[in-house]
């Protein structure tokens, strides 16, 4: 018995000490991707859940170690937030998809939302609104066309600035999205009056619509409250044409999943963007 103790404790040190070497090297080559910018984007497509019409598409980061193998940006995300690389990663993907979404627009006439992603730390910098503000002029998009995607985690550190901020960049014509809804902490108490557009249904909602009782009551309950309160519902993850019936049936404005269409390059993205 005291030998299988022993070898249980080994076996933890030594799973403890692979996480950290693996965080070690990816924090290691994320410093040189920083300089290099070997940074890529892919775009996921979200569509109208009644006529399947395109609405817009969602910006994702991807990063190839030195190897080549795709590190996912749920396990470099949380490292580059820790070192404080995040805020020049999220600052390349903001002027990038927007540089990119705006070589579409005007090769295909397009009336699409851009959606990206903004990490809390992103948010919360000084000067942000006006930074992208200027990105926007530079590239000839208009505040309407974009759409940020935040979690609720820009709200924790300092609730009134945070908000205070959605509402300049609402007034803008800036849409908001908040991100991940329904999972983590969600409290449903400050979302009245809160300054977004739209709640984007978390993947893990979406997966239990029709497996699980609990989580089918919560989605219903949570898209009949966000239509009462005059926000757009996006549902994110859908991977079965039974969840997409079911999402339908709910009065889920949006649709965004495997199903429809998954996460693509640039190039194929054009394809269907022509
Ligand atoms: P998210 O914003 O909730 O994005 C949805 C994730 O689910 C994406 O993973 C997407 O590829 C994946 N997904 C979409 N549809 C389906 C589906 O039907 N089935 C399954 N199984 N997965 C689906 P990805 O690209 O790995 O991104 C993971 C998370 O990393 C994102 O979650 C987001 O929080 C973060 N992220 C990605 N790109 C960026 C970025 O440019 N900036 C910031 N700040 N965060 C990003
Ligand atoms: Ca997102
Ligand atoms: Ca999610
Ligand atoms: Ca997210």
């Amino acid at each position: 018995a005291e030998k299988d103790g022993l070898s249980g404790i080994r076996y933890f040190d030594t799973a403890v000490l692979d996480e950290l070497t693996r965080e070690l090297h990816i924090e290691k080559e994320l410093q040189e991707a920083l300089t290099d910018f070997s940074f890529d984007l892919n775009f996921q497509p979200q569509y109208d859940a009644k006529e399947q019409k395109l609405r817009g598409i969602e910006a994702l980061v991807r990063w190839k170690g030195q190897d080549g193998i795709p590190i996912s940006p749920l396990e470099f995300i949380p490292i580059a937030e820790k070192n404080g690389s995040m805020v020049s990663i999220g600052g390349w993907v903001v002027e990038e998809s927007i540089r990119t979404f705006s070589i579409w627009k005007k090769k295909y006439d397009l009336n699409l939302i851009l959606s990206i992603n903004i990490s809390s730390g992103q948010y919360r910098e000084d000067g942000f609104t006006e930074r992208l503000l200027g990105i926007l002029k530079k590239y000839g998009i208009n505040p309407e066309e974009l759409e940020l995607e935040v979690t609720e985690s820009v709200l924790f550190e300092d609730f009134r600035t945070a908000v205070e901020k959605m509402s300049v960049l609402k007034d803008y014509g800036i849409r908001i999205a908040l991100d991940d809804f329904g999972t983590g902490y969600s409290s449903l108490s400050y979302l009245k009056g809160l300054p977004v557009n739209t709640l984007k249904i978390d993947k893990e909602l979406t997966d239990g619509i029709l497996k699980d009782l609990n989580t089918g009551i919560m989605t219903e309950s949570v898209i009949a409250m966000a239509k009462k309160m005059g926000f757009e519902t996006i549902a994110e993850g859908v991977e079965t044409k039974e969840q997409l019936i079911r999402l339908k049936e709910l009065g889920c404005d949006y649709i965004q999943g495997y199903l429809l269409g998954r996460p693509m390059s640039g190039e194929d993205i054009e394809q269907l963007l022509k």
